[in-house]
């Protein structure tokens, strides 16, 4: 089953009960490699991890909330159980509640930083002394092209949680390379997903979802993370950035 590099590979994924996390999960299982998958919602997860077991292919899956630092290390140490090691982190949970500063959604601007952020350096830090141990390992932070080039108004505070995933992401690649320790940025545009249902308002998930039609499929990035895991130990992909062709940012 699958390309030898991805065979048998461990990897955790967050945010594995839809969209670019679900697909990542299919994809790698598909091409031989054991999935760990986390995220809130048991029942998907339990099904994407039913199907893929159904399909011939290896996965465990864990309930897992990443703004709770102690659930993000059982994900972790469940894989770690399980298998004795950890290849990889897909570290992809996130959210995307659009809005104005001036509208004031303070409480969706604290969970974005404790998801986006917060949530993916929970995974960093659950992941980090396995891997050292190992002297391998690959940590794969999912940004967005707004992390590049922000949008606004409307995408300020989740473009700054996204500009720090690829500035952690950087750094961590210049703290890690030396033990062997790969990094990868992913950055996407925008990509057919629940992803734009996370806005509060009615008004903007519409607008959302007109400027979605162009939106390429969660596929689209699933390929762009596999290609970073099955690269040979010493090739390390920095950043990928996926867009639709339409897309202008
Ligand atoms: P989805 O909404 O389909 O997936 C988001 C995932 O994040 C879900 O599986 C959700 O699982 C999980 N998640 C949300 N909150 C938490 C939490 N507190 N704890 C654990 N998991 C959580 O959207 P996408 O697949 O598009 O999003 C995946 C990543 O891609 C995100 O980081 C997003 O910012 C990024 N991205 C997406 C783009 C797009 O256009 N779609 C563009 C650029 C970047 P659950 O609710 O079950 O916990």
């Amino acid at each position: 089953m699958g390309t030898s590099n991805i065979a048998d590979k461990i990897v955790v994924i967050t945010g594995a009960s839809s969209g670019v996390g679900e697909s990542t999960a299919r994809l790698l299982a598909a091409n031989g490699a054991k999935v760990v998958l986390g995220a809130r919602r048991m029942d998907r997860i339990d099904a994407v991890v039913k199907d893929i077991t159904a399909k011939g292919g290896s996965a465990l899956g864990f309930k897992t909330d990443v703004t709770k630092r102690n659930d993000v290390e059982d994900l972790v140490k469940g894989a770690i159980d399980k298998h004795g090691r950890i290849d990889a982190i897909v570290n992809n949970s996130g959210i995307m509640p659009i809005a104005p500063m001036a509208a004031l959604k303070v409480e969706e601007w604290d969970r974005m930083i404790d998801v986006n952020i917060k949530g993916l350096l929970y995974g960093v830090a659950a992941v980090l002394p396995q891997m050292q141990k190992q002297k391998s390992g690959h940590i794969i932070n999912i940004a967005s092209v707004i992390g590049i080039k922000v949008f606004a108004p409307g995408g300020v505070v989740y473009g700054a949680t996204k500009s720090a995933v690829r500035m952690l992401t950087e750094g961590l690649r210049m703290e890690l390379h030396s033990q062997n320790i790969r990094c990868t940025i992913i950055s996407p545009g925008a990509v057919a997903t629940e992803l734009p249902e996370s806005s509060s308002e009615e008004e903007t998930r519409k607008n959302l979802r007109e400027f979605y039609k162009m939106a390429i499929p969660a596929d689209s990035i699933a390929r762009a993370i596999v290609y970073a895991i099955e690269q040979p130990a010493d090739v390390e992909v920095g950043e990928v950035v996926i867009r639709p062709t339409m897309q202008d940012f």
